[in-house]
């Protein structure tokens, strides 16, 4: 009787090295979400101020007032120091944007 050497078959089961690598979540810089904080107790009465709008961003003042500066006799009010600060650095192209009452 032959023995039949079963001849192994090398099933080289090549698992596809199953990197399920997910697309890498490219994680941007986390959009902070600028939160204000509600601060009532820092608020300008907008009736103090002589501009209708945030020099720096536009924002009409009515939306809220964080800081003000002064400005040739003038009282400007702005949403935040950030544009405060801009408009300082420039405040005579800025003015006009301010639409003054
Ligand atoms: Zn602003």
């Amino acid at each position: 009787m032959r023995t039949n050497l079963a001849i192994a078959s090398l099933m080289a089961l090549s698992f596809a090295a199953c990197d399920s690598s997910k697309p890498k979540e490219t994680t941007p810089a986390p959009a902070a979400t600028a939160i204000m904080p509600v601060d009532s107790t820092k608020s300008y009465d907008i009736a103090l101020v002589n501009n209708k709008k945030d020099p720096a961003c536009g924002m009409p003042v009515t939306a809220g007032i964080a800081d003000t500066a002064h400005y040739k006799d003038k009282v400007l009010g702005f949403c935040g120091t950030e544009c405060k600060n801009e408009f300082k650095k420039n405040p005579d192209a800025l003015i006009a944007a301010a639409e003054l009452k």
